[in-house]
């Protein structure tokens, strides 16, 4: 059992149709009191201020203050975790943004490990749990799979959709780390596949797929990456079909099965604790509005005023919330460019408590206004089971917080089910993240992911909205936020063990 206790933060909202809408919900994510800053800060420089508490910004403030350096952490919200934190409701934790986690994701089981948390996962998938089929509703008429025929079809229509090179994304994306050119691919060949959308890789091959199977791909393209098939980069798909190997069939276990039992919060609040423990010092409720850079010297201004300086910044601010933040000197035009046009996904993560054993059920609804379903294991008391569904982009169709009561028309429409309550993060309307994790449009990866990933003068640029590998998980924001760590290191200097005496 975890030792913290969960306190209220303004994030998040439950819907019941008694008490219709609420919002701000518990987890252990909240940080109480929001500020410990023991070091004078005015007219005092940082060696590193690190800007945003989700995995990269904790990832980077760990690592920074373990190596010795004078480093504060500031935060806009009420709590750490960012687009990734569990909330705790009568017993029940749910995962709001990040969830799943996987042995293929090196840096996050690392730190899991670290943390002993290692053994302590559980699954969203219960084997034999009640309701163990797949509903699919494609638009004209739904009907029931078993979970082997559903996986089976799935995975013959993604190899199609798939192998472009003939190779199942091998030829293409052999390096997925370097998928913009490496030694065995050039950048000439993957920016000839970028500029097709899914829609255009679906238009290659739609005589060999069945309706059924052409409705899951357009499905499941938005179900990974928030957007649809018709701007959505195709070779994100093929980055992400060879993260997991190559094989579709990896995909549920990689993306949708392994959970950390007490929350992701969990895992957030110990690296933050430890980091506290060596020494970070740190503000909440600080919402950072300009960046100002003179002679080496880096200025972050509050909303109300308030200054900090450092001769590093490591700025964790996702991309789509980059537009409201002033920098001095400006970004490069060509960064500029890159966050005007912006990133796709503008997805929906639901969850209900609902009546009874659920937990075996999946499904699919195509169009729809969710396109998939988990059962997602019991609630605290084992008779009410609680379920997880997406959508993609539903903006000017379903508002969830216009319309809660429509979220569970479009739940029912999965299976028939006596919903108890509704639980949700609008990531969309949330001003520190404005999106889900970034994916992008065709075109979008070889003309700027090199320009997003550089550094701004001393403000180094470290999101998971931009990583090299696991892009738009969290395995992708403990790359940034360690890399960049690195580098404010190496920059600030690091004395290391065993130094010569000078003579
Ligand atoms: C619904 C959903 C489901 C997901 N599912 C998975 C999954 O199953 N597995 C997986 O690996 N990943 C998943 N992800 C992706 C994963 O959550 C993110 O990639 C990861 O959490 C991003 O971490 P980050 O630190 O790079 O960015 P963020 O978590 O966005 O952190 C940035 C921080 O900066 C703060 N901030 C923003 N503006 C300011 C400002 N002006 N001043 C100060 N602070 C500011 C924010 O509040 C935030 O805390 C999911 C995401 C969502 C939304």
């Amino acid at each position: 059992m975890t030792s913290y206790k969960a306190g209220l933060s303004k994030d998040g909202h439950i819907y019941t149709r008694q008490n219709g809408l609420v919002g701000g919900l518990h987890t252990y994510a909240v940080i109480e009191p929001e500020s410990k800053i023991q070091q004078a800060d005015d007219g005092d420089v940082w060696e590193a201020i690190v800007v945003g508490a989700g995995y990269a910004g904790l990832i980077a403030a760990r690592d920074l203050v373990k190596a010795g350096k004078k480093t504060l952490l500031l935060e806009a919200r009420d709590r750490v975790g960012g687009r990734t934190w569990s909330a705790e409701i009568d017993g029940t934790t749910f995962e709001m943004g990040g969830t799943w986690v996987s042995h293929v994701h090196g840096r996050l089981f690392a730190e899991l490990q670290r943390y002993g948390l290692k053994d302590d996962i559980t699954m969203t998938r219960t084997p034999g749990g009640g309701c163990s089929y797949f509903t699919l509703d494609t638009g004209s008429g739904s009907r029931k799979l078993s979970l082997e025929e559903a996986g089976e079809m799935t995975a013959r229509a993604w190899r199609i959709f798939i192998s472009i090179d003939g190779n199942e994304g091998r030829s293409i994306c052999p390096l997925p780390f370097s998928s913009l050119g490496n030694l065995r691919v050039s950048p000439e060949e993957v920016k000839a596949v970028d500029q097709l959308t899914c829609r255009d890789r679906l238009n290659q091959v739609k005589d060999k797929l069945s309706a059924d199977e052409m409705a899951l791909i357009e499905s499941l393209v938005p179900h990974c990456g928030g957007g649809s098939v018709e701007d959505m980069g195709f070779l994100e798909m093929l980055r992400a079909q060879a993260l997991q190997g190559y094989i579709p069939e990896t995909f549920e276990d990689i993306w949708t099965l392994y959970k950390i039992r007490e929350g992701q919060s969990t895992l957030a609040r110990r690296i933050f604790d430890d980091a506290v423990r060596l020494g970070l010092q740190y503000s909440f409720k600080t919402p950072i509005k300009s960046f100002v850079e003179k002679e080496g010297v880096v200025s972050l201004t509050t909303g109300t005023g308030k200054t900090y300086r450092a001769t590093r910044v490591v700025n964790t601010i996702p991309l789509a919330v980059l537009p409201t933040i002033h920098f001095d000197p400006p970004l490069s035009p060509l960064r500029q460019e890159a966050i005007n046009i912006g990133q796709l996904n503008y997805l929906t993560k639901i969850h209900a408590e609902v009546e009874g054993d659920l937990r075996g059920l999946r499904g699919c609804t195509w169009p729809g206004d969710f396109l998939y379903v988990y059962g997602d294991g019991y609630c605290a008391g084992g008779k009410t089971t609680r379920i997880t569904s997406f959508a993609g982009d539903n903006r000017g169709k379903l508002d969830p917080l216009k319309e809660p009561e429509k979220l569970e028309t479009a739940l029912k429409r999965f299976h028939p089910m006596e919903i108890k309550k509704v639980v949700f993060h609008d990531w969309i309307s949330d001003p520190y993240s404005m999106c889900g994790p970034a994916w992008y449009r065709a075109g979008y990866l070889t003309k700027y992911l090199p320009e997003l990933q550089k550094r701004h003068g001393n403000v180094l640029m470290a999101n998971a909205d931009w990583a090299s590998g696991w892009r738009a998980f969290i395995e992708g924001a403990m790359e940034q936020g360690a890399l960049a760590a690195d580098t404010v290191m190496e920059e600030v200097g690091i004395r290391g063990a065993n130094v010569a005496k000078s003579t």
